[in-house]
């Protein structure tokens, strides 16, 4: 059988609808949040949770980028330390950005690159007519970086698109990538298998036709309102 590999899928796109990852990530994640972010333009507010979130992004990319360039741990640490506290210390504490530098250091110690680090790379398929930007890329394999410490089946969904999109970006097949969970200090390998090619797939269709046959009625709770960044948004607006 032949693989659903990303430059295999011909005459998808019959719509002419063009989404970012970013948008299917929110449709798998709730319908209602994919229609609060793509068609009343809200995006996610920027909490403290956002803010550390983007300060351990930022420090994981250095801690990447600099790994080959320093004899010993610390030496790293403070390098990284310092540029958090210049870029973050008007929004986050000395101890938050010690922490987080800490954090970082000791996950690129525990998993070192396999490859040449590539940092926040575009890719675009004129296929599916979806776009993305991939966190890493070590060597070959995709890497998606994670702050918290649990993994959502959306977070298999995003690894699998960026695959997708790679393969029909660069002609290159793509079999497996990671997820980097800074959180647990885990690194999760993901086989980027036919299943999980046919979910990320049927994502698209399913956010295709939610678009096209919109209706308030199809959004409901979805037990994740808890952890989302747009629940008073959606309480308001959507009324649940
Ligand atoms: S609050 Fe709940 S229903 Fe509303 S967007 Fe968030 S997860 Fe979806």
């Amino acid at each position: 059988m032949v693989k659903l590999r990303g430059y295999l899928v011909d005459g998808f796109d019959i719509y002419g609808l063009r989404f970012n990852v970013r948008d299917l990530v929110n449709y798998c994640f709730c319908p209602a949040k994919f229609y609060l972010t793509r068609f009343l333009g809200l995006s996610d507010k920027l909490g403290i949770d956002s803010i550390i979130g983007r300060a351990t992004h930022f420090g994981y990319y250095l801690v990447s980028e600099n790994y080959f360039r320093f004899n010993c741990r610390n030496e790293l640490y403070r390098f990284v330390l310092n540029f958090l506290f210049d870029r973050f210390r008007d929004c986050l504490s000395k101890f938050e950005i010690e922490r987080i530098s800490r954090y970082v250091v000791d996950f690129r110690f525990n998993f070192p690159p396999i490859g040449e680090v590539k940092f926040e790379v575009e890719v675009y398929s004129n296929r599916f007519n979806v776009s993305g930007c991939i966190d890493l890329i070590e060597g070959d394999v995709l890497v998606e970086v994670k702050c918290r410490d649990r993994l959502y089946e959306c977070d298999l969904i995003q690894l699998c698109w960026y695959a997708l999109l790679f393969e029909d970006t660069f002609r290159i097949d793509v079999n497996y990538g990671f997820i980097d969970l800074i959180g647990a200090m885990r690194r999760v390998k993901v086989n980027i298998d036919d299943e999980l090619r046919f979910k990320a797939i049927n994502t698209l269709t399913e956010a295709i036709n939610f678009t096209l046959n919109f209706n308030y009625s199809k959004i409901k709770f979805t037990g994740k309102c808890d952890v989302c960044s747009l629940r008073s948004e959606c309480h308001v607006m959507i009324n649940l």
